[in-house]
């Protein structure tokens, strides 16, 4: 879909840069030397399609920044300061949003007796990586600012709304939560 867009935009522009060069700009010039307000006028309600393919092509461009504005706000902030790794009491793997994640945490809680873990505090995430393969997914951004992720191996691809970190962070906060719903249960 987004490269057929490119293509219909490309082609617009084409076309327009094509009419513009052949009848437009020769009409200016034969204007030349009786040059009037009037000719201008007439030329632009003559090649009216001119302006309505460039108001259409404006609309377009103001859509795409707004969306991607929208998008690029919709994501989990950037903290300060990014912890460095340490050593952490767990390391497991999770599923999310579609792909795999190593996920290492801190034990924060655990039951005395039956030594249960009550609560976690998930830090470091690596990922996201292939379900299918453990490949290290490759990321980039669609037309309208959309996270694309691709499997560079099997390519296996997701188009989501939430960038990497955004992504990291649902992860994390799910894991977070899954154990505390087992103490809550419990
Ligand atoms: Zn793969």
């Amino acid at each position: 879909m987004i490269s057929s867009f490119k293509d219909f935009a490309i082609g617009v522009i084409a076309s327009l840069f094509a009419s513009f060069i052949t009848s437009y700009a020769i009409q200016f010039i034969q204007l030349g030397k009786n040059f009037k307000f009037k000719g201008i006028l007439n030329t632009i309600i003559n090649y009216r399609f001119f302006i309505y393919w460039g108001l259409l092509l404006i609309v377009f461009i103001i859509a795409r920044w707004f969306i991607r504005k929208k998008i690029e706000q919709s994501q989990t902030p950037y903290p300060m300061i990014m912890s460095i790794g340490s050593n952490y009491d767990l390391e497991g793997d999770v599923e999310g949003y579609g792909f795999k994640w190593r996920v290492h945490a801190d034990v924060r809680r655990k039951n005395h007796i039956s030594n249960e873990i009550l609560d976690i505090n998930a830090g470091m995430i690596n990922g996201p990586y292939c379900k299918n393969d453990y490949r290290e997914i490759k990321i980039s951004r669609t037309y309208f600012g959309r996270y694309k992720y691709k499997c560079p191996k099997c390519g296996y691809k997701r188009i989501l709304l939430k960038n990497s970190w955004t992504l990291e962070c649902e992860v994390k906060e799910e894991l977070e939560a899954k154990y505390r719903r087992t103490r809550v249960n419990s």
